[in-house]
């Protein structure tokens, strides 16, 4: 299939992946039809707020929209939601939609997200517990976080945290139940979330680290939580945020290769070269990381997605960049640049009782990843160098009166 042949384009997905797909063909010059199926009724909106300002009310719907929706027909961007994708049929090249209608496509584009995991646990379908990954979970659950209310919150990863140090400055009693040993197991290192530990604790949440929920408690609606060892937990509100899957169920349909994730190449394309996979859904080589295949749950990984993908359609080509994401909780903001899996030493520039501080993880003499809270100097020097395979002495990271741009600078 060359770039020429294609003129019919479907996008399933409309999140961050599949609108940033549409915007960027258009912008690279793709003149043919563009598709772009969601499954929400909203136009694409973007989730980080969800957990942040959007659940503090500070602003509306319509400020969490990724650009007005008028933008899509003023393209000629066919916006079909709420609308679901049954059926992909690789043979002929359509996609069966609900209610029987078959759309043709050259090139199809699955950007289809992540499902958050649901609590297995008796009660878990009372009323006052709730899923967090839509503007329409956080439009039910919002109502309810007034002060003074109980609020549970199962799994410490970005969203427990978040959706807790939400709580905590509206006021609320807040308690985190985490399987694991530790907060943001799956993002970070036990030194960083340590420090997230101590600054939620200092904050007013409890944790219970370790803990396994093995009971919803409630007639109609919730009133607590019971744990595996006997503990209870009293709430008004319990909030699940324990992860996600992938949604490939359209992919194992058509008999793509599935593993935690659409399989990809570098440049998002299935083994089906007319299928393309991106975002939450997909795993592919990251270039960085001597082509070590991952799915990265990220907006930065959906935008680069949707840039790869008309980068490939449109002829153009793409420089990969290094993986990054952020997490707002109170007033620190925690920025990472690249992936720290597979370190074997941190070093700290800054201390942590400062509350402005950056790990950086090294990979024998390698500079694999930063977690910069409250230093986006560090976070983007570091971001910088991974992306040219730059490295910097770990001597030098400490001496904070050497600032982060010259050691920059400095590096080889
Ligand atoms: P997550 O980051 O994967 O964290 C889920 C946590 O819940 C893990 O620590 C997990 O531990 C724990 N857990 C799983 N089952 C549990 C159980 N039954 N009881 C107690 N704890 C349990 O996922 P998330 O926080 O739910 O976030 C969902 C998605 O939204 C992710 O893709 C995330 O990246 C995204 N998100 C990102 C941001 C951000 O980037 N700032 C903010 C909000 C949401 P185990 O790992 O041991 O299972």
């Amino acid at each position: 299939m060359t770039t020429g042949d294609i003129h019919r384009i479907i996008i399933i997905g409309a999140g961050q992946a599949g609108a940033e797909t549409a915007q960027r063909l258009r912008q690279g010059g793709f003149a043919g039809e563009i598709t772009l199926i969601g499954e929400e009724p909203q136009a694409p909106y973007q989730r980080p707020p969800l957990s942040k300002a959007y659940l503090k009310g500070e602003y509306g719907i319509e400020r969490l929209l990724l650009r007005p929706a008028s933008v899509y027909a003023e393209e000629q961007v066919s916006l079909l939601t709420p609308c679901r994708a049954v059926w992909v049929d690789r043979t002929n090249k359509k996609v069966r939609v609900e209610g029987g209608r078959e759309l043709p496509y050259d090139a199809l584009v699955l950007a289809t997200g992540a499902r958050p995991r649901k609590l297995t646990l008796a009660g878990a379908d009372l009323d006052g517990v709730f899923l967090f990954r839509t503007a329409a979970d956080v439009d039910a659950v919002r109502p309810r976080f007034i002060k003074g209310a109980k609020l549970v919150v199962i799994g410490a990863g970005y969203i427990g945290l978040e959706v807790a140090a939400v709580a905590r400055t509206l006021g609320l009693d807040v308690t985190v139940i985490e399987s694991a040993v530790r907060p943001l197991a799956r993002v970070t290192s036990p030194e960083v979330a340590g420090f997230f530990l101590d600054e939620h604790t200092r904050q007013g949440v409890r944790f219970v680290l370790g803990g396994q929920p093995a009971l919803i408690k409630g007639n109609d609606a919730v009133t607590g939580v019971s744990l595996a060892d006997g503990m209870e937990i009293p709430a008004d509100i319990v909030i699940a945020g324990i992860g996600v899957t992938p949604e490939t169920t359209l992919a194992q349909q058509c008999g793509l290769t599935v593993e935690n994730g659409i399989l990809t190449d570098r440049h998002c394309r299935t083994a089906d070269p007319s299928i393309f996979a991106i975002g939450d859904c997909a795993s592919r080589p990251i270039q960085h990381y001597e082509d070590r295949v991952c799915r990265l749950e990220s907006v930065h990984n959906a935008v680069e997605g949707g840039r790869m993908v008309a980068a490939a359609i449109t002829g153009k080509d793409y420089p990969e960049e290094t993986p990054w994401f952020w997490s707002d909780q109170y007033d620190l903001k925690l920025q990472i640049a690249g992936l720290f899996q597979g370190y074997d030493k941190i070093v700290l520039r800054g201390a942590l009782e400062d509350r402005a501080f950056a790990a950086f993880y090294y990979q024998g003499p390698r500079l694999i990843a930063v977690d910069a809270v409250n230093r986006p100097g560090e976070f983007l020097g570091a971001k910088m160098l991974i992306q040219k395979g730059k490295t910097i002495s770990p001597d030098v990271l400490t001496d904070l009166s050497r600032p982060m741009k010259e050691l920059v600078a400095a590096a080889n």
